[in-house]
């Protein structure tokens, strides 16, 4: 081991044999805003094997502000997180095999993506994305880091298969789906609090150390000066039906996806194409602005002003449609570009 890991090394509940673990190991990042850059870029420098990281955004200015893998460069180009935080994470350690994946964390994906994983960081920022992997990680018997932050507030809670509740057996006795969707603010010391305490928890898996991992639900506000941990053995349900006995894994029906949504927080809506498969980029652009549209774009997507609205079209169909809530607008707006 070289001396770059040597201080983490030197820390006794790591070592040698937990340094050389960490470094064969595989994280997935769901998630390439606050928290999965944070994460991602923590574990990047502690040496893990191998980072998958997905996120179906791109950067923009009001980012900046608390997702520390991103500069005004990306902002300027509209690049997708993904391979900003890829490009970003190969230059802070070389020795990690960083993949990046721009698109959305669907069931399907998920279940494709969970092979050979050691432990997956939720940094998502909506509920259907948090069940899903959920489901993945009873399924597939990975081990999973919720985490959320909203204002000056933050919780997190560590999720083994086998052994804790999960968020299905939690939601039971704490409501954690209003908490997902906030146009409130947020401050940058709440991301890493939580930032914090997951990839610690990481760390503690990826070394095999189970004993350590924490087993109550944290949860704290900065400003108000508030820290609480709750025990949370006694909420395992038997009847639960992503890890009880008669599993269903309810949110990998792969039907009851959703195809059109608005995005957390924002006077977005997103329209996922019901047919898989690649568009081309360059033409679409050069259909758009000989119909003189202002069109902007890169090798990952298209940009393009029309009226009060901005539609962003990534390559795999995607489409974000910004300056609307309202979603028969935005799939007629949708069927004009892509027909
Ligand atoms: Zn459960």
């Amino acid at each position: 081991m070289n001396e770059r890991y040597s201080r983490q090394v030197l820390f006794p509940g790591i070592g040698k044999e937990g340094q050389a673990k960490i470094s064969r190991k595989h994280v997935l990042i769901i998630g390439a805003g606050a928290l999965g850059s944070g994460s991602a870029e923590v574990l990047t420098r502690a040496g893990v094997g191998k980072i998958t990281i997905i996120d179906r955004d791109y950067v923009e200015a009001s980012n900046l502000q608390r997702q520390q893998l991103y500069t005004e460069e990306d902002v300027d180009e509209k690049n997708p997180k993904a391979a900003a935080a890829e490009k970003r994470l190969r230059v802070i350690n070389s020795d990690v095999e960083v993949v990046s994946i721009i698109g959305d964390a669907t069931p399907e994906l998920l279940e494709e993506l969970i092979l050979g994983v050691d432990v997956m960081i939720d940094a998502t920022d909506n509920f259907e994305t948090r069940m899903a992997m959920n489901d993945v990680s009873q399924k597939y018997q990975v081990p999973w880091i919720y985490g959320a932050c909203v204002g000056s507030f933050g919780m997190t809670f560590s999720m083994i298969p086998g052994k804790t509740p999960c968020l299905n057996c939690l939601l039971r006795s704490i409501p954690l789906q209003g908490m997902t969707c906030d146009t409130g603010g947020i401050i940058s010391p709440a991301v890493q609090m939580v930032i914090a305490h997951q990839t610690a928890e990481a760390m503690k898996m990826l070394v095999e150390d189970w004993d350590a991992v924490r087993t109550s639900f944290v949860s704290f506000d900065l400003w108000r000066n508030q820290y609480t941990s709750i025990k949370m053995s006694k909420a395992k349900f038997a009847g639960c039906l992503s890890c009880g006995e008669e599993r269903t894994y309810p949110y990998l029906d792969h039907e009851n996806m959703t195809k059109t949504t608005v995005l957390c927080g924002r006077d977005t809506v997103q329209i996922r194409p019901s047919t898989q498969g690649e568009i081309s980029l360059e033409r679409l652009a050069a259909q758009l602005s000989t119909l003189g549209y202002m069109v902007k774009g890169n090798p990952y997507l298209v940009s393009v002003e029309m009226g009060e609205e901005r539609i962003v079209i990534f390559q795999d169909g995607r489409a974000l449609i910004h300056g609307t809530k309202d979603l028969t607008h935005a799939k007629s707006i949708y069927q004009r570009i892509l027909g």
